[in-house]
């Protein structure tokens, strides 16, 4: 099987899918990188999207939506509605939910699983040790169109052994997409084999507000 991640030194730069992340940025921000061109946009709040996005779709057309903040159960609903890819399942009550809400509202999602590479108490993500499994269920037991995996290295560490165990991670469960690489290491993150890079403030300035 070749997959997108396994020839890097062939890949083309086009191949890797940028993720313009505009969490705490208003359309007036917005607008100009729409009109630039760019498509494919990240939010990290279900509310924050809702308030945003429906009225930018209806300005601009086609638009891809990615969900990459935590996510919960009682919003699976919501964010099935809004979103198109959703990067941040990470837990048997999240996979269950957004399943139940695809076959309800029929609609055709991509799902990420964000692994903890770290296994940092306080962050989002399911540890690597059950990560295997936990990919297994979604797409067996869940039915969850799963296409690869996504992480947020510890802040304070070289990313580089934490993109290496997710890229190990995707080649052994056959999974072809790495969502990996924020503005601070996404070029470390390309060559570490992502095919998705996530980037907010170098694209759009510094944020007022951090989260
Ligand atoms: C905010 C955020 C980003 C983008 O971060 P920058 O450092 O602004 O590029 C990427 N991924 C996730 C999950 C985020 O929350």
């Amino acid at each position: 099987m070749i997959s997108a991640y396994q020839s890097v030194k062939s890949r083309i730069p086009s191949h890797v899918k940028l993720v313009a992340v505009s969490k705490t940025y208003f359309k007036a921000d917005i607008c100009p990188v729409l009109d630039a061109g760019q498509c494919v946009f990240g939010e990290n709040r279900v509310q924050e999207a809702k308030d945003k996005w429906p009225e930018l779709r209806q300005l601009y057309g086609k638009i891809e939506l990615h969900l990459i903040g935590p996510l919960q159960s009682n919003k699976a609903a919501e964010a099935v509605s809004l979103f198109d890819v959703i990067q941040t399942v990470d837990r048997v009550k999240i996979a269950e939910a957004l399943a139940k809400e695809v076959q309800k509202q029929g609609r055709a999602l991509q799902f990420y699983v964000q692994v903890n590479t770290g296994s940092e108490p306080q962050k989002a993500g399911i540890i690597p040790t059950i990560a295997d499994q936990f990919i297994r269920d979604c797409l067996e037991t869940y039915g969850l169109n799963v296409v690869g995996l996504m992480c947020i290295p510890p802040v304070a560490e070289n990313p580089v052994p934490h993109f290496k165990m997710l890229r190990t991670m995707a080649e052994r469960t056959g999974l072809s997409e790495l969502s990996m690489g924020m503005s601070s290491d996404f070029a470390v993150a390309i060559q570490e084999g992502a095919t998705v890079v996530r980037v907010g403030s170098a694209i759009f300035g510094t944020r007022q507000i951090t989260r």
